[in-house]
């Protein structure tokens, strides 16, 4: 799984984002008053080193899937500079996005949404392989399944025949089909059932481990984030507000905005801690 081809110069940050900002055109909804652009990000900064598990924590619509789209290239930036492993990749043409594609690649949220129904599990793992022109084999894709926990034969099925759990699985299994050395996970596991949720955690952290992945992972919720990531901003409004390791940033928050999101957090970190890679395949097909 460690074949990792065409590396960054050693000493270059894996993602570094200078003063993004990115406005949208909100639709005219009233001919009295001119349409104000709809701020999503406002001057955001911030690098992260190769190997690095960097976490972005913030309320629903504070700009993180906003700012996850412009890393992966399927947005742009307003204004502001995001290169990716020392290129720059503001201003993308199709062979760059090529280049970033292979390097980069995200899991979303919702995988029903992000998987499409009328495909075999086979062909979704393989797809970005098949976009890069390099195709790939049956065992490519057993070794990829069965790196996320799942049986060779999920191969042949199709999306609806498995749980949640497994659906996100099968994403994951397609994000790291192309090798790449980037993983964006947008609220990987928001859409998950409670019980299932620390299990696909841990399949992420043991893989970025494994794999020697950066990852940058976005979640609206701080206990999550504690679990796999090693450095934490916290968005606010477009902004990031506070950044630092995570134990100073949960520990030790400095502002005010972050100390309300702790004091918000349940006790799912608890449940979390206590569960081990062990417990992984103990989902059942649906
Ligand atoms: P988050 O992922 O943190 O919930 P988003 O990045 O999705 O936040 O959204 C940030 C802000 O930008 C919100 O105010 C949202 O309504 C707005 N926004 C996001 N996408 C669009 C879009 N395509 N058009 C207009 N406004 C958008
Ligand atoms: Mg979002």
């Amino acid at each position: 799984m460690t074949e990792h081809t065409g590396g960054p110069p050693t000493g270059t940050t894996a993602i570094s984002v200078r003063d993004v900002t990115r406005d949208y055109r909100r639709s005219r909804t009233s001919l009295l008053h001119a349409s104000e652009p709809v701020r999503a990000l406002r001057g955001v900064s911030f690098d992260v080193a190769p190997g690095e598990r960097f976490g972005i924590v913030g309320e629903s619509g504070c700009g993180k899937s906003t700012l996850l789209r412009i890393l992966s290239g399927l947005d742009r930036a307003t204004s502001g500079s995001v290169q990716v492993e020392g290129r720059d990749i503001t201003r993308l043409r199709d062979r760059q996005l090529r280049w970033l594609r292979q390097r980069l690649q995200l899991v979303f949220q919702d995988p029903m949404s992000s998987l499409d129904p009328r495909m075999r599990v086979r062909d979704i793992v393989a797809e970005p392989l098949v976009a890069q022109g390099r195709g790939a084999s049956r065992g490519r894709v057993e070794q990829l399944l069965q790196a996320v926990g799942l049986r060779a034969d999920a191969a042949g099925r199709y999306p609806h025949q498995f749980s949640g759990g497994q659906r996100q699985r099968i994403s994951i299994a397609r994000a790291l089909a192309s090798t790449p050395a980037i993983l964006v996970a947008d609220e990987p596991v928001s859409a998950l059932d409670v019980s299932v949720r620390a299990q696909v955690l841990n399949l992420i952290a043991d893989l970025v481990d494994e794999l020697d992945l950066t990852l940058v992972f976005v979640s609206h919720d701080l206990s999550v984030v504690r679990h796999v990531c090693d450095r934490v901003a916290v968005m606010h409004n477009g902004q990031i507000v506070e950044m630092g390791p995570v134990a100073d940033v949960y520990d030790n928050p400095q502002h005010p905005y972050t100390r309300k999101l702790i004091a918000a957090i349940p006790t799912l970190t608890k449940a979390l801690s206590g569960v081990t890679a062990a417990d992984l395949n103990q989902e059942t097909p649906a």
